[in-house]
């Protein structure tokens, strides 16, 4: 596997470059993040002493609008980390023919180590660092791991403090009653379902006769594994951070996500009691999850999961990546040599961004729309660009991965070329 997530994930570009002809200028252009922001966050801590954490802003590309994307607290986070989930950012509001480029933040810190007052201060400290650097027009954030709306209603209203006026779109997934949209929360995961919803049946593949695990029982994770045992999918295992639990018999979702949320540790910010500690089960690592034999395994944690070590022992017959690039390029080509089919993280978790990009119309027109607007719209722009993408896909018979990059790249090549040659020479007419 490669040192850089940056240099893996750029892999799958290249892939795609066959299959698509846009210009030369294009292509370089797509190569590097446009601009790339590392701050130090000076924050008291609740014992008097202050300590410095270290955060990131990166900007990869912003020709089809603002860069869109979240911010996450974590330990590993660094400049690496950002770059690349800004690079999938990009591709993925492309897919979803989003008004929007691509960008990502974060800050490396273990969150579950700070209190409440502490995180407020971190958060806060986070927009005045990067003020200039974002805005509704220019870079707009939304959360990621380990934030939620909470802190981005912090965030919106520093960056307000800092302005001097209310700018509700600078930041996605807010607490609904400033600003945020319906069905915000759970868009990730509703998103992922209408993709699993449109692809099983090409496979004939019914509900009730199809086998789920998830790895990562988040905001993402618990909510699509919901969604998936109300639909009848037996969802047989589920882990978190600490661990997972294994029902032959299929697990009841709801009560463990009932009990999970009843657990919140620093309240309504993050949940301390393990998915291990509550119901009936057979106790697996996390690696044992990936490599159990079920139909849809569905990684929903972090990026790097499935790598050339573990690779072999996945079983699963179909993967939808709700995290992204969980699956090392090394990893991907194992898989597919294996007819494991996989759906790329760009497409399958794009309900998110989708129902940010509403959230921020919604801001800006002063409109609220209803939950079922938000979802019979994002329903229709994630079954138009699954189905899209799967023909891409039987076409040119390439993997639904490279498939959704040659769907991006041409819009993104389009765009690019339309902004025209910055700069005029005499052989350049
Ligand atoms: P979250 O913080 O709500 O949940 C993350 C979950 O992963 C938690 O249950 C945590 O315990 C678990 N986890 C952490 N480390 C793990 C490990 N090593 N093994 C197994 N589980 C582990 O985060 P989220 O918002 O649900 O995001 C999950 C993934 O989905 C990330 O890759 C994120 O980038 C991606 N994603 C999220 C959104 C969104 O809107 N939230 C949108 C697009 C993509």
């Amino acid at each position: 596997m490669s040192d850089s997530l940056f240099a893996d994930a750029s892999k799958r570009l290249e892939k795609a470059l066959k299959y698509v002809s846009i210009s030369e200028d294009a292509i370089a252009r797509l190569k590097y993040p446009k601009a790339s922001l590392t701050v130090s966050i000076p924050v008291r801590m609740d014992d008097g002493s202050l300590q410095i954490f270290q955060g990131y802003r990166v900007r990869y590309d912003n020709t089809r609008g603002p860069a869109k994307g979240g911010v996450r607290y974590h330990p590993k986070v660094s400049l690496d980390e950002v770059q690349s989930l800004a690079f999938w950012m990009t591709f993925k509001c492309a897919v979803l023919d989003l008004p929007f480029g691509g960008g990502k933040g974060g800050i490396t810190l273990n969150p579950k180590e700070l209190s409440k007052l502490e995180l407020e201060r971190l958060s806060r400290g986070y927009i005045d660092a990067i003020a200039d650097f974002i805005g509704p027009d220019v870079d707009i954030l939304a959360p990621d791991v380990y934030t939620n709306s909470m802190i981005m209603g912090w965030m919106m209203d520093q960056y307000c403090i800092i302005r001097r006026h209310i700018s509700l779109a600078v930041v996605t997934g807010k607490p609904l009653s400033i600003g945020g949209s319906v069905g915000r929360e759970e868009a990730t995961a509703t998103g992922a379902f209408f993709v699993i919803e449109s692809i099983m049946p090409k496979f004939k593949r019914l509900p009730n006769e199809t086998t789920v695990a998830v790895q990562g029982f988040g905001n993402a994770g618990a909510v699509l594994a919901e969604l998936l045992s109300q639909a009848g999918y037996k969802v047989v295992a589920i882990s978190d951070s600490q661990g997972g639990i294994y029902a032959k018999k299929g697990l009841n979702i709801p009560s463990i996500r009932q009990y999970k949320a009843s657990s919140k540790g620093i309240k309504a910010v993050y949940c301390e009691g393990s998915v291990c500690n509550i119901v009936e089960h057979e106790v697996l690592t996390n690696q044992e999850l990936l490599a159990l034999d079920v139909d849809i395994l569905i990684p929903a944690a972090l990026e790097n999961q499935i790598t050339e070590e573990n690779v072999y022992d996945v079983k699963a017959k179909y993967i939808f990546e709700v995290a992204n690039g969980p699956i090392t390029s090394a990893a991907d080509n194992i898989l597919a040599a294996r007819g494991i089919y996989v759906v790329p993280d760009i497409l399958v978790n794009a309900g998110g961004v989708t129902v940010s990009y509403f959230e921020w119309l919604q801001n800006r027109s002063g409109l609220y729309w209803k939950l079922e607007e938000v979802n019979q719209r994002l329903k229709a722009k994630m079954v138009e660009e699954t189905e899209r993408i799967w023909s891409i896909s039987q076409e040119l018979d390439i993997s639904m991965r490279t498939a959704a990059y040659v769907h991006a790249l041409n819009r993104l090549g389009e765009s690019l070329d339309a902004g025209g040659t910055r700069d005029y020479y005499i052989n350049s007419i």
